[in-house]
């Protein structure tokens, strides 16, 4: 009993994905069915690890996870850390995590560690890899060199930045990735393995209004500008333009967003999955000098999707004019 005290607190919560996801009927697929003291259920280890705090905040499919949810979980893990957990684990469905991550990120205030991570096997297949990823980010979330580093997504016994890791396959074990940078980390043998010590972390105080709505398009081939234009009539406060190459559009949208630039902040990404885009290389119309000079913003090295969390949350907080400085950051 007093050996069970000394063990740290760490809190658990699940949000449902193929982590949670087991087949009912037969040919009806996988969906969420798992809470999650059920989905621990294979892990007997953890409990003598960590005094476990366990929550099931919701049970769905990760692509109906909404920005109200996640400031809920939020709100939950706040709660949890001032109550003592030394850290937090959240599960939830693999398709959104890399946006879930970034944008719990932004705003996850504490030295403490929140482990993000999920499966992509459902409980109902063989070789499913959820118990081993809740395992592995246990570990992380206890282990001493996590703390510091903000939100942590832990997959496949990697560990990456919210900041820049992707789901880059569709049915993959090894389905995520940190173009570019690779992960921060690796589990090996349970213990947490980090490349380098964290770096300077900046977080953004909670949003004090949540209707606002970022629009991200993306652009393609002989694609007309009837979607751009209806941007600003149908009430979108930001866009994000997933781009071609280094951060290109046709000259047909260059000029859609020339005239959209000074009534809303207009960002411009890669839609390659890797690399940064341009600054000062290409000179013709729809390239990164020319939007520049219309007032649209350059990503750098974040990807659309990652644009479209961080300007919805900066009109949230009123910091718009700190787009600049974030994307560059
Ligand atoms: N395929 C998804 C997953 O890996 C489903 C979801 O995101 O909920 O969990």
């Amino acid at each position: 009993m007093i050996e069970h005290l000394s063990l740290p607190r760490l809190s658990i919560a699940s949000l449902g994905g193929t982590v949670s996801m087991r087949a009912g009927v037969a040919g009806c697929g996988v969906k969420p069915t798992l809470d999650c003291e059920q989905q621990l259920l294979q892990i007997p280890e953890l409990r003598e690890m960590a005094q476990l705090n366990v929550a099931s905040l919701c049970l769905v499919p990760s692509a109906s996870l909404d920005f109200a949810t996640m400031l809920e979980v939020l709100e939950w893990a706040r709660r949890e850390v001032e109550r003592g957990a030394q850290a937090v684990v959240v599960s939830q469905g693999t398709d959104s995590l890399e946006e879930t991550a970034y944008l719990l990120d932004l705003l996850w205030p504490f030295d403490a560690p929140l482990v993000m991570t999920g499966a992509m096997r459902s409980a109902s297949q063989p070789g499913n890899d959820g118990p081993a990823n809740l395992l592995a980010a246990a570990q992380v979330a206890l282990a001493h060199g996590s703390c510091g580093r903000g939100v942590l997504v832990v997959m496949n016994d990697q560990v990456h930045s919210p900041a820049r890791v992707r789901k880059t396959a569709s049915m993959a074990i090894a389905a995520f990735e940190s173009p570019d940078c690779g992960p921060l980390g690796e589990v090996v043998e349970g213990v947490v393995v980090y490349r380098h010590p964290p770096g300077r972390r900046e977080v953004l105080p909670l949003p004090h209004r949540t209707d606002q709505r970022v629009a991200l398009l993306e652009a393609c081939l002989d694609a007309d500008t009837a979607l751009l234009q209806a941007v600003a009539t149908l009430g979108y406060e930001g866009l994000v333009i997933a781009g071609f190459g280094a951060g290109h559009v046709a000259a047909n949208w260059s000029d859609v967003l020339g005239h959209l630039a000074p009534t809303l902040p207009v960002v411009v990404a890669t839609r390659t999955g890797s690399g940064p885009t341009a600054r000062t290389t290409y000179g013709f119309e729809g390239a990164e000098i020319d939007l520049q000079k219309k007032g649209v913003h350059m990503a750098g090295q974040l990807c659309p999707r990652k644009c479209r969390i961080l300007l919805w949350l900066l009109i949230g907080t009123n910091r718009q004019h700190e787009l600049q400085a974030w994307l560059h950051a």
